[in-house]
């Protein structure tokens, strides 16, 4: 805490993860002997720099751009970048941290890092947009690199984005290095499946979870927070997988439909037109439209927050237990407080926490690496049936390791000690780096 002051989040995903990890150390004596845990929670490089612009009205502008290079162990850095207004640095390493579990839990060769910038893309024209990317670009280009650092999007940052980013790092570096971004557009480098990956790979993982328990999705009434990449594409497979949902959200309300959300519609609406999911009720008067309204009130058997941090405290956890929530599976990063954590373990219900449920977003990226290597693109079909089996993959481990440990159906644990023990051995085998 000393060392990091200020870094709310940062402490929060941190305490998370290190309170699963007693019984690890116990175990493993030469983690402590070589400070693993002191080592595992400094990054091995911060970069925090000034991003100048200027806006349609000629007026300049000053933005912080952030990579936090955190975890080099398994392979080159890889972790989105987040454009919104709350990024600092505490919500960067937060992001880092998890992603280094993450990664190693998709059984990929990647570390873990993250980046941003408090740029908010909200009411921005395209010509703004692509004038920050490629300012951005101009300074973090000299970090990146196909086998040093890689990132791709999050909040704020979806394919336009990469775009731009891509087309600055070609054009300051002289070189083709497709390899250098992922979620990059089909017709130059991307892969097909990244756009529905952490959205598809959340509800695979859920649908895991509930087999498990000898339950499905069939019938079963679902509700998913956020209208953005994640968020579309969880209530897409769920509609596939014969699971109805039921509202969704923007940071400024809630849409309610009883009789089962119109995706082709909110596609349409935010894809398209970036609009806000209150005009859903303009195409669909019987939909109801709440503006601030608390998502988690709403009655369902499977939630999937797919927004922010800490959008479920432990109030909205204990309404969703009492009105029959059984199942829980979290497509955004650290959605569930402390709080909202210990209601969801103590009621026993299949709670799949994000560093796990989300880990299809960054495993796709990693298949789109592959392909940018052998200069190769697979079919949609061959690339999501990969996505499921390293989800089915990551399921077990965490299932397995949970009952390891003495804690059977705790995700928490079970992802947590999965994902530390890869990366604490490697970082043992390379020495004190
Ligand atoms: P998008 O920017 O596409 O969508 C974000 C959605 O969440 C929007 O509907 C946005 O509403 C809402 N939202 C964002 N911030 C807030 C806030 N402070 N309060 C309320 N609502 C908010 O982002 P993604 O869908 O890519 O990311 C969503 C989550 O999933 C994040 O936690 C991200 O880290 C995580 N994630 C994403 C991956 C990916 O592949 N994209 C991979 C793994 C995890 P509004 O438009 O009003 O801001």
């Amino acid at each position: 805490l000393q060392r990091n002051p200020g870094e709310t989040e940062f402490h929060q995903a941190v305490r998370e993860v290190l309170e699963s990890l007693g019984p690890v150390l116990v175990k493993h004596p030469e983690y402590t002997e070589r400070k693993i845990i002191e080592r595992i929670c400094e990054p091995e490089r911060q970069i925090i720099f000034r991003v100048p612009w200027q806006d349609d009205k000629g007026q300049v502008q000053i933005n912080r751009g952030f990579r936090v290079e955190f975890n080099s162990a398994l392979g080159p850095y890889k972790g989105g970048l987040r454009f919104h207004p709350s990024v600092y640095l505490g919500i960067i390493k937060f992001l880092g941290f998890e992603q280094i579990f993450k990664n190693s839990l998709t059984g990929m060769p990647i570390g873990g890092g993250k980046g941003g910038s408090d740029f908010d893309p909200k009411g921005k024209s395209d010509d703004e947009i692509m004038r920050f990317c490629q300012s951005f670009m101009t300074e973090l280009y000299r970090h990146l690199g196909e086998h040093t650092d890689v990132p791709a999007g999050d909040i704020g940052v979806g394919g336009r984005e990469i775009g731009y980013l891509f087309g600055q790092y070609k054009r300051i570096t002289n070189r083709y290095e497709a390899g250098v971004l992922t979620g990059k557009g089909l017709h130059y480098g991307g892969s097909l499946v990244r756009t529905e990956a952490t959205g598809y790979g959340a509800t695979y993982f859920v649908n895991e979870m509930l087999k498990a328990r000898g339950e499905s999705f069939e019938g079963k009434t679902c509700i998913v927070s956020g209208s953005g990449n994640v968020a579309i594409y969880t209530i897409e497979k769920i509609h596939e997988l014969g699971g109805k949902c039921v509202a969704c959200s923007d940071s400024n309300g809630v849409i309610y439909h009883q009789q089962g959300l119109d995706l082709e519609l909110i596609k349409q609406l935010k894809e398209v037109e970036r609009r806000r999911i209150k005009d859903y009720t303009e195409f669909h008067p019987d939909a109801k439209y709440v503006g601030n309204g608390n998502i988690w009130e709403i009655a369902c058997q499977v939630a999937m927050p797919s927004a922010t941090q800490n959008e479920i405290n432990g109030n909205d956890a204990k309404k969703l237990i009492n009105n029959g929530c059984m199942a829980v599976g979290e497509g955004a990063n650290m959605p569930t407080t402390p709080e909202g954590i210990k209601v969801f373990l103590e009621a026993g219900i299949a709670y799949g926490p994000g560093k796990a449920a989300n880990a299809g977003g960054v495993a796709t990226s990693a298949l789109e690496m592959q392909q940018n290597a052998c200069r190769d693109s697979w079919s949609f079909e061959f690339t999501e049936k990969k996505l499921e089996e390293i989800m089915i993959g990551i399921h077990k481990a965490c299932f397995e390791t949970a009952e390891e440990y003495g804690y059977p159906g705790n995700y928490v644990v079970g992802a947590n000690i999965a994902g530390f023990i890869k990366v604490a051995n490697a970082m043992v085998a390379q020495g004190l780096i």
